[in-house]
């Protein structure tokens, strides 16, 4: 079974810990460097990005992982973890650290306007079996994405007026290794995203 780290510095860790240990994968709670340098894959879950960044800061392992991500390892935010993943952040706090692994920008609590959180059932590329019921907490959105991005899922942005143009949202996306939700797969019971993850991570 590969290791596959959970950030553990705050938020939705051991969600994510219990999807993973069911998609195959031996969940390892990350804090150090030196518990970092020891798996094959990283989970950065949700939480609070700006929270998690000052942490990230803090352990001193902010570095490490840029480091670990610009060196291949395979990783996969969920919510906060994909503002962490993003290249730049759109309504981040200016002191915001990025990580870096996906050449887009999101936008932070991008769905806060009107609705904070709501739940869709979306079509998720590269997943068997249907669509992925999506819960989405003060969550971001994928404004621009690099060529190299895959668009693994959207949404109608519920903000839209019923009659106007619509727009839809990117809320999921892949580069190479490196896999990213606005939504949080770890609160269903729908192991499919963690699946594509772990097999992403055996393959590297
Ligand atoms: N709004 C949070 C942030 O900016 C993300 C919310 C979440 O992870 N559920 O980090």
């Amino acid at each position: 079974r590969p290791a596959v780290g959970v950030l553990a510095l705050q938020g939705a860790v051991r969600e994510h810990v219990a999807m993973l240990e069911g998609a195959g994968a031996r969940a390892v709670p990350v804090r150090r460097p030196a518990e970092l340098a020891q798996v094959d894959g990283l989970v950065l879950p949700g939480g609070e990005s700006t929270t998690m960044s000052r942490l990230l800061e803090t352990f001193e392992l902010l570095e490490p992982l840029r480091e670990a991500i610009a060196g291949g390892l395979p990783a996969f935010g969920s919510c906060a973890g994909m503002i962490l993943l993003a290249r730049q952040v759109l309504d981040g706090r200016p002191d915001q650290q990025q990580l870096g692994g996906l050449d887009v920008v999101v936008r932070r609590n991008a769905f806060g306007r009107q609705v904070d959180s709501f739940e869709a059932d979306l079509p998720f590329a590269g997943v068997p079996g249907g669509p992925l019921h999506a819960v989405f907490i003060r969550a971001p959105w994928v404004e621009k994405a690099g060529g190299g991005v895959e668009v693994l899922a959207t949404v109608p942005d519920p903000d839209d007026p019923p009659d106007g143009p619509r727009a839809d949202r990117i809320v999921a996306v892949r580069q190479g290794a490196v896999v990213a939700t606005a939504f949080h797969p770890e609160i269903t019971r729908d192991e499919r995203v963690h699946r594509l993850f772990v097999e992403l991570v055996r393959k590297a």
